[in-house]
């Protein structure tokens, strides 16, 4: 199968027969926020039933028109150092190869890119593998966008090699929603496995950040490509925020942090959906996520629950590591400032808190009401 891409309401109307009033309605979100998604992706789609998970991930809502948000919520503009390539962590950079996705997730937090004609990411990266040649202390780069398994092969090829020749990269990812959007990229393209099979060698692995929010994703054909990209020696991990009315119930959560650990594939992170432009439909309050997270863990082994539950913050990645009924505790996992990370913080709970800047304070002056020791 080659999925045909969606890229209009009019289009998604003849291929489901949207009711008119609806066609209009998305037509207005699309206006400001395009749509794209592809038969395949579609396919998994119930339309019969008005709140499936997976037509909430592709499809437009009027409520994404509510005021609030901010275009770029981890302050990515401030560790842009320069065009296409964001450095906030002294090991990671970040190159941005292009604003085209499998489809475009509704709650994506760099919407900005398919909003605004303000370009952000390069086609020319020659500039940016010249600043990691330059920054020895590199030793990380995800390539992401948008999503670089949209770029043609030759073109990742080529990125991949000049990579590959700076001694100091160790690990490249790829970020990518192509396993759940479209695995026949991967499966239809001997070259791409052959490429990243070159360039993944036992020393220095590629990872393929995958993003499967809802288990219906885990089809036996995003699986096979799973299974292609493993194969290439490519180690395949899993991120998802959790997102009111897609995965925001511990037993939709259960079923896919099982069904990645038992593909091989590792659950890494589990996100608070940022609050980005547009997205207050999707955001579930913090301290509910973390109740969510741990009953969804009470059902799993060892190997599906070894994602951390983190806010992507401007100031860094806070885990969320524990809450009682007065208190939550967070500690920064990574820090734009060095002397941050693992920094230990307690805050008053706060049932409404979206997102980290809903805490004041930080308790200074936190005693546990009794210290157990085993
Ligand atoms: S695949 Fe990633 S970059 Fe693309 S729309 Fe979804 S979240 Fe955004």
């Amino acid at each position: 199968m080659i999925p045909k891409y969606i890229t209009s309401v009019s289009e998604l109307d003849n291929l489901v027969g949207l009711a008119p009033k609806e066609r209009e309605k998305l037509e207005t979100v699309t206006d400001l926020f395009p749509f794209r998604s592809n038969e395949y992706y579609l396919s998994l789609i119930d339309w019969k039933d008005g709140h499936d998970p997976l037509r909430r991930i592709v499809v437009p809502d009027a409520q994404e028109l509510r005021k609030g948000g901010s275009a770029d919520p981890s302050c990515e503009k401030e560790y842009t150092k320069q065009p296409g390539l964001q450095h906030k962590y002294d090991q990671t950079g970040l190159l941005l190869l292009t604003d085209v996705c499998g489809g475009i997730c509704r709650f994506c937090f760099r919407k900005r890119l398919f909003m605004t004609c303000e370009r952000e990411t390069v086609k020319d990266v020659s500039a940016n593998i010249e600043y990691i040649r330059n920054h020895p202390e590199i030793t990380n780069v995800l390539l992401t966008g948008g999503d670089p398994l949209t770029l043609e092969t030759r073109r990742l090829e080529k990125i991949l090699r000049e990579l590959r020749e700076i001694p100091h990269v160790g690990i490249i990812r790829i970020g990518s929603k192509m396993l759940a959007y479209n695995p026949y990229r991967i499966l239809n393209d001997p070259d791409l496995t052959y490429v990243l099979s070159r360039y993944s060698t036992p020393e220095k692995r590629i990872y393929l950040m995958a993003h499967f929010n809802h288990p219906r994703e885990l089809t036996d054909i995003s699986i096979r490509a799973a299974e292609a990209l493993q194969k290439a020696g490519v180690v395949v991990v899993n991120q998802t925020p959790i997102l009111s009315g897609i995965n925001d119930s511990p037993e939709t959560l259960t079923t896919l942090f099982r069904s990645l650990s038992f593909a091989g594939i590792s659950p890494y992170y589990v996100f608070q959906c940022r609050p980005t432009t547009g997205n207050s439909l999707f955001q579930v309050p913090l301290e509910e996520s973390y109740e969510i997270l741990q009953k969804s863990w009470q059902a799993c082994s060892g190997l599906a629950k070894r994602a951390r539950f983190v806010m992507s913050h401007a100031t860094g990645k806070i885990e969320i590591v524990g809450r009682t009924a007065e208190h939550v505790f967070m500690r920064y996992h990574q820090a734009a400032e060095r002397a941050d990370i693992g920094k230990f913080m307690v805050f008053r709970s706060n049932p409404i808190a979206r997102w980290f800047d809903d805490y004041s304070h930080a308790l200074t002056d936190f005693e546990p009401k009794k210290v157990w020791l085993f």
